[in-house]
């Protein structure tokens, strides 16, 4: 499993201070020494803010998050790379532009989670609780022990707090992740109008009905809070592309959300032409039709030699478990094979669903 490199003096240097004049600091936040992200060689304030870029004029917020899974560094080495030059066009800013990192204790660990998947566990009890921590109630004390996703889910509560309190109009959300197998560079969204637009700036695969064979995900939390959410995988873990893909989403999403017009973004234009690049052979729209899931106990391995988008048909064998072999129940294409150890999805299957969209599902926008 791939390691991030630690803490290089270039690397620490980019990131933002959220105690910066023109950035809002974090309620409750605490400075100093932070821990596991010291490893990471990402700044040291425990917020975990790689930057908050307040523009001059009010508009759209755009939270980027970057390594919710810690073996996935890809997304806050590129927030890490770029957030200096998205300050630098603040005076032309409308809205609020905000990096933050996803599982501190993973990233710096280089593995997916440690004792629990912080993008699983986003339930309405579990953010009941983790609220309840924060607040330094009845539920953050007597109980046992939280585990460190719990806390990191604390830490990012106080993030999303900060997003509540001081947008200054509606919230997209993207958020940056990598795949274990070959050829995973798509976006992912909920079916609603509303969060469209952003998801097909993004000129990759557009995979729809993902987040609704998942459970307790970040983007399903702020799904419910209004924001809109899409998810941008941007390859396989250890790819280098991997990072200049994921900046090359992070542009697109900062001129699709209109926090610049698209004449002051030309990293969005050079983007756009990188990641359709990758993806031109590709169905512009596919649908999730399964979803293979998975418990340490299954003992399951895909088979070697399986990509993203491969073509198969159904009964196909794509892996194995402890009980025998497992065939895909569909025809379509394979999303996401599992090529690591953590994880709770075998693979998916996706279909084709055409260039043009399906009518949505219902059409709330997002605020
Ligand atoms: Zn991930």
């Amino acid at each position: 499993m791939e390691r991030p490199p630690t803490g290089s003096g270039t690397e620490a240097s980019a990131i933002e201070r959220p105690s910066a004049p023109h950035e809002p600091p974090l309620s409750g936040e605490r400075g100093g020494r932070a821990g596991a992200a010291s490893g990471f060689g990402v700044g040291e304030a425990r917020s975990g803010l790689i930057g908050w870029v307040a523009g001059r004029r009010p508009g759209p917020l755009l939270l980027c998050v970057g390594g919710l899974h810690g073996n996935e560094p890809a997304g806050v080495r590129a927030l890490t790379a770029m957030i200096d030059d998205v300050r630098a066009r603040r005076g032309r800013m409308a809205g609020d532009f905000v990096a933050v990192m996803g599982n501190m204790a993973a990233l710096d660990a280089g593995r997916r989670f440690m004792a629990t998947d912080l993008n699983r566990i986003w339930t309405p009890e579990r953010v009941l609780r983790g609220r309840q921590r924060l607040e330094g109630g009845a539920g953050g004390r007597g109980g046992p022990a939280p585990t460190l996703e719990e806390l990191e889910m604390v830490r990012l509560l106080r993030v999303l707090d900060a997003v509540a309190l001081r947008r200054r109009g509606p919230v997209h959300v993207l958020d940056l992740h990598t795949t274990s197998g070959r050829g995973g560079t798509f976006a992912s969204t909920a079916d609603l109008p509303g969060y469209r637009r952003l998801a097909l700036a993004i000129p990759v695969p557009l995979v729809l009905g993902l987040g609704e064979h998942l459970n307790g995900t970040l983007l399903d939390y702020l799904d419910g809070l209004g924001y809109a959410t899409t998810v941008c995988e941007c390859g396989q873990h250890r790819e280098p592309r991997a990072v200049a893909r994921a900046e090359a989403a992070v542009w697109i999403a900062i001129a699709a959300a209109g926090l610049l017009p698209a004449a002051r973004v030309p990293e969005a234009a050079h983007g756009h032409r990188l990641l359709k690049a990758d993806s031109a052979h590709l169905p512009r729209v596919l649908r999730t039709v399964h979803r293979h899931p998975i418990t340490p106990r299954d003992g399951y391995r895909t088979l070697p030699g399986f990509r993203n988008f491969q073509r198969i048909q159904r009964g196909d064998l794509i892996g194995i478990d402890r009980r025998g072999e497992v065939a895909s129940p569909r025809d379509g294409r394979l999303l996401m094979p599992l090529y690591q150890r953590l994880g709770e999805d075998g693979f998916f299957v996706v279909r084709d669903s055409g260039t043009v969209l399906p009518p949505p599902a219902n059409d709330r926008a997002p605020h």
